[in-house]
Protein backbone atom coordinates (compact mmCIF):
# COMPACT_ATOMS: atom_id res chain seq x y z
CA UNK A 1 0.00 0.00 0.00
CA UNK A 2 1.37 3.93 -0.34
CA UNK A 3 -0.12 6.79 1.20
CA UNK A 4 -1.24 8.03 -2.34
CA UNK A 5 -4.11 5.38 -2.02
CA UNK A 6 -5.50 6.76 0.81
CA UNK A 7 -7.25 10.07 0.20
CA UNK A 8 -4.97 12.23 1.30
CA UNK A 9 -4.48 15.99 0.54
CA UNK A 10 -0.69 17.04 -1.55
CA UNK A 11 0.27 18.76 2.02
CA UNK A 12 0.08 15.35 4.04
CA UNK A 13 1.81 13.19 1.19
CA UNK A 14 4.77 15.64 1.26
CA UNK A 15 4.50 15.61 5.25
CA UNK A 16 4.78 11.82 5.18
CA UNK A 17 8.46 12.04 2.83
CA UNK A 18 9.39 14.80 5.14
CA UNK A 19 9.30 12.49 8.37
CA UNK A 20 10.41 9.47 6.41
CA UNK A 21 7.38 7.25 6.48
CA UNK A 22 7.66 5.58 3.50
CA UNK A 23 4.31 3.44 3.49
CA UNK A 24 1.61 3.57 5.42
CA UNK A 25 1.20 1.04 8.69
CA UNK A 26 -1.77 -1.41 8.28
CA UNK A 27 -4.05 0.60 10.80
CA UNK A 28 -3.36 3.58 8.52
CA UNK A 29 -4.36 1.93 5.73
CA UNK A 30 -7.32 0.80 7.29
CA UNK A 31 -8.24 3.33 9.70
CA UNK A 32 -7.73 6.42 7.32
CA UNK A 33 -10.64 6.10 4.74
CA UNK A 34 -12.92 5.50 7.10
CA UNK A 35 -12.16 8.45 8.72
CA UNK A 36 -11.81 10.74 6.43
CA UNK A 37 -15.53 9.71 4.70
CA UNK A 38 -17.07 10.96 8.41
CA UNK A 39 -17.16 7.65 10.33
CA UNK A 40 -16.81 6.50 13.79
CA UNK A 41 -14.45 4.08 14.72
CA UNK A 42 -13.30 1.60 17.12
CA UNK A 43 -9.59 0.85 16.12
CA UNK A 44 -7.94 -2.37 18.21
CA UNK A 45 -4.21 -2.24 18.03
CA UNK A 46 -1.43 -2.22 20.15
CA UNK A 47 0.89 0.86 21.01
CA UNK A 48 3.53 1.71 18.56
CA UNK A 49 1.63 0.21 15.54
CA UNK A 50 1.46 4.31 14.43
CA UNK A 51 -2.29 4.93 15.97
CA UNK A 52 -1.48 8.49 16.45
CA UNK A 53 -1.16 9.07 12.16
CA UNK A 54 -4.05 7.04 11.83
CA UNK A 55 -6.78 9.41 13.65
CA UNK A 56 -4.09 12.64 13.46
CA UNK A 57 -3.86 12.71 9.68
CA UNK A 58 -7.82 13.01 9.12
CA UNK A 59 -8.17 15.69 11.46
CA UNK A 60 -5.34 17.47 9.98
CA UNK A 61 -6.66 17.56 6.72
CA UNK A 62 -10.00 18.35 7.73
CA UNK A 63 -8.70 20.98 9.45
CA UNK A 64 -6.71 22.63 6.76
CA UNK A 65 -9.95 22.59 5.23
CA UNK A 66 -11.94 24.59 7.64
CA UNK A 67 -9.33 26.24 10.34
CA UNK A 68 -12.13 27.21 12.55
CA UNK A 69 -12.64 26.42 16.52
CA UNK A 70 -11.40 24.15 18.91
CA UNK A 71 -11.82 21.30 16.22
CA UNK A 72 -10.52 17.62 17.94
CA UNK A 73 -10.10 16.57 21.19
CA UNK A 74 -7.72 13.59 22.04
CA UNK A 75 -8.17 11.99 25.84
CA UNK A 76 -5.43 9.60 26.85
CA UNK A 77 -5.09 7.60 29.97
CA UNK A 78 -2.31 9.52 31.67
CA UNK A 79 0.27 12.68 31.15
CA UNK A 80 3.18 10.63 29.60
CA UNK A 81 1.26 9.63 27.00
CA UNK A 82 -0.62 13.05 26.22
CA UNK A 83 2.62 14.40 26.05
CA UNK A 84 4.31 11.71 23.54
CA UNK A 85 0.55 11.96 21.60
CA UNK A 86 1.17 16.02 21.44
CA UNK A 87 4.40 15.91 20.51
CA UNK A 88 3.75 13.75 17.06
CA UNK A 89 0.92 16.58 16.29
CA UNK A 90 2.45 19.33 16.47
CA UNK A 91 5.32 17.91 14.15
CA UNK A 92 2.24 16.76 12.03
CA UNK A 93 0.64 19.90 12.25
CA UNK A 94 3.32 22.20 11.73
CA UNK A 95 3.42 23.73 8.67
CA UNK A 96 -0.15 24.27 9.13
CA UNK A 97 0.39 26.42 11.96
CA UNK A 98 -1.32 24.38 14.03
CA UNK A 99 -2.10 25.20 17.62
CA UNK A 100 -2.47 22.57 20.42
CA UNK A 101 -3.49 22.63 23.73
CA UNK A 102 -2.18 20.09 26.67
CA UNK A 103 -4.42 20.20 29.11
CA UNK A 104 -3.12 17.71 32.04
CA UNK A 105 -2.30 17.22 35.54
CA UNK A 106 0.88 18.50 36.64
CA UNK A 107 1.19 21.39 35.41
CA UNK A 108 -0.69 24.83 35.77
CA UNK A 109 -4.39 25.49 35.17
CA UNK A 110 -4.11 29.01 34.81
CA UNK A 111 -1.90 28.68 31.53
CA UNK A 112 -3.99 25.95 30.31
CA UNK A 113 -7.23 28.06 30.81
CA UNK A 114 -4.69 30.91 28.60
CA UNK A 115 -3.73 28.62 26.02
CA UNK A 116 -7.78 27.24 25.59
CA UNK A 117 -8.24 31.82 25.13
CA UNK A 118 -6.33 31.28 22.09
CA UNK A 119 -8.76 28.63 20.79
CA UNK A 120 -6.69 26.17 20.01
CA UNK A 121 -7.48 23.81 16.63
CA UNK A 122 -7.01 20.28 18.87
CA UNK A 123 -6.64 19.47 22.64
CA UNK A 124 -4.66 16.79 23.72
CA UNK A 125 -5.31 16.09 27.57
CA UNK A 126 -6.30 13.59 30.69
CA UNK A 127 -9.86 13.47 31.32
CA UNK A 128 -9.28 14.50 34.84
CA UNK A 129 -7.66 17.83 33.63
CA UNK A 130 -10.07 18.42 30.72
CA UNK A 131 -13.37 17.69 32.51
CA UNK A 132 -12.03 20.54 35.58
CA UNK A 133 -11.39 22.92 33.15
CA UNK A 134 -15.00 22.60 31.67
CA UNK A 135 -16.40 22.96 34.76
CA UNK A 136 -14.45 26.48 35.43
CA UNK A 137 -13.90 27.90 32.23
CA UNK A 138 -17.21 29.18 30.04
CA UNK A 139 -14.85 29.93 27.21
CA UNK A 140 -13.94 26.61 26.85
CA UNK A 141 -17.38 25.25 27.00
CA UNK A 142 -18.44 27.37 24.65
CA UNK A 143 -16.12 26.40 22.19
CA UNK A 144 -16.13 22.64 23.03
CA UNK A 145 -20.22 22.46 21.62
CA UNK A 146 -18.76 22.63 17.74
CA UNK A 147 -15.70 19.95 18.17
CA UNK A 148 -15.68 18.20 15.47
CA UNK A 149 -13.45 14.89 16.53
CA UNK A 150 -13.49 12.88 19.94
CA UNK A 151 -10.96 10.49 20.33
CA UNK A 152 -10.16 8.18 22.82
CA UNK A 153 -6.45 6.58 23.07
CA UNK A 154 -6.28 3.46 24.74
CA UNK A 155 -10.03 3.32 25.60
CA UNK A 156 -9.59 0.16 27.53
CA UNK A 157 -7.62 2.13 29.82
CA UNK A 158 -10.33 4.99 30.16
CA UNK A 159 -13.20 2.60 31.61
CA UNK A 160 -13.02 2.67 35.22
CA UNK A 161 -15.92 4.51 36.92
CA UNK A 162 -14.16 7.35 38.05
CA UNK A 163 -11.96 7.80 34.62
CA UNK A 164 -14.85 7.13 32.71
CA UNK A 165 -17.51 9.91 34.66
CA UNK A 166 -14.66 12.43 33.50
CA UNK A 167 -14.65 11.54 30.06
CA UNK A 168 -17.93 11.19 30.03
CA UNK A 169 -18.38 14.61 31.36
CA UNK A 170 -16.42 16.00 27.90
CA UNK A 171 -18.09 13.92 25.78
CA UNK A 172 -21.18 15.22 26.73
CA UNK A 173 -20.45 18.63 26.00
CA UNK A 174 -19.59 17.97 22.73
CA UNK A 175 -22.51 18.52 20.26
CA UNK A 176 -21.71 16.01 17.21
CA UNK A 177 -18.24 14.80 17.32
CA UNK A 178 -17.08 12.41 14.79
CA UNK A 179 -15.39 9.66 17.25
CA UNK A 180 -12.39 7.39 16.89
CA UNK A 181 -11.58 4.87 19.86
CA UNK A 182 -8.46 3.28 19.77
CA UNK A 183 -7.86 0.25 21.96
CA UNK A 184 -5.00 -2.26 22.78
CA UNK A 185 -7.85 -5.11 23.22
CA UNK A 186 -11.59 -5.85 21.96
CA UNK A 187 -11.94 -7.72 24.89
CA UNK A 188 -14.35 -6.65 27.82
CA UNK A 189 -15.13 -2.87 26.47
CA UNK A 190 -17.04 -3.62 23.42
CA UNK A 191 -20.30 -3.59 25.27
CA UNK A 192 -19.76 -0.45 27.22
CA UNK A 193 -18.03 1.13 24.01
CA UNK A 194 -21.38 0.26 21.82
CA UNK A 195 -23.58 1.54 25.03
CA UNK A 196 -22.34 5.25 25.24
CA UNK A 197 -21.49 5.64 21.26
CA UNK A 198 -23.91 4.70 18.25
CA UNK A 199 -22.27 3.71 14.82
CA UNK A 200 -19.37 2.50 15.57
CA UNK A 201 -17.52 0.59 12.96
CA UNK A 202 -15.02 -1.81 14.51
CA UNK A 203 -11.28 -1.90 12.69
CA UNK A 204 -8.98 -4.72 13.66
CA UNK A 205 -5.64 -4.68 12.65
CA UNK A 206 -3.67 -7.45 14.00
P1 LIG B 1 2.40 5.35 17.52
O1 LIG B 1 1.77 3.99 17.55
O2 LIG B 1 1.50 6.36 16.92
O3 LIG B 1 2.92 5.76 18.86
O4 LIG B 1 3.65 5.29 16.52
C1 LIG B 1 4.81 4.54 16.82
C2 LIG B 1 6.04 5.02 16.04
O5 LIG B 1 5.92 4.67 14.65
C3 LIG B 1 6.24 6.51 16.07
O6 LIG B 1 7.61 6.74 16.29
C4 LIG B 1 5.84 6.97 14.68
O7 LIG B 1 6.54 8.13 14.28
C5 LIG B 1 6.21 5.80 13.83
N1 LIG B 1 5.39 5.67 12.59
C6 LIG B 1 4.05 5.76 12.50
N2 LIG B 1 3.63 5.56 11.23
C7 LIG B 1 4.74 5.32 10.48
C8 LIG B 1 4.97 5.04 9.10
N3 LIG B 1 3.96 4.94 8.24
N4 LIG B 1 6.24 4.85 8.69
C9 LIG B 1 7.27 4.95 9.57
N5 LIG B 1 7.12 5.21 10.89
C10 LIG B 1 5.88 5.40 11.36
Amino acid sequence: HKFEELGLDQWLLKLCWKIDYKEPRPIQVLSIPPLLQGNNVLISSQTGTGKTAAFSFPILQTLSQDPYGIFAIVLTANRELAVQIAEQIQIFGASVNLRLALLIGGLSSSKQVKQLGQIPHIIVGTPGRCSELLNIDVNFQKYIKNVKYFILDEVDRLLEPQIWEDVKNVYQQCESPQIALVSATLNNVTQQLKDQFSDLQFIECI
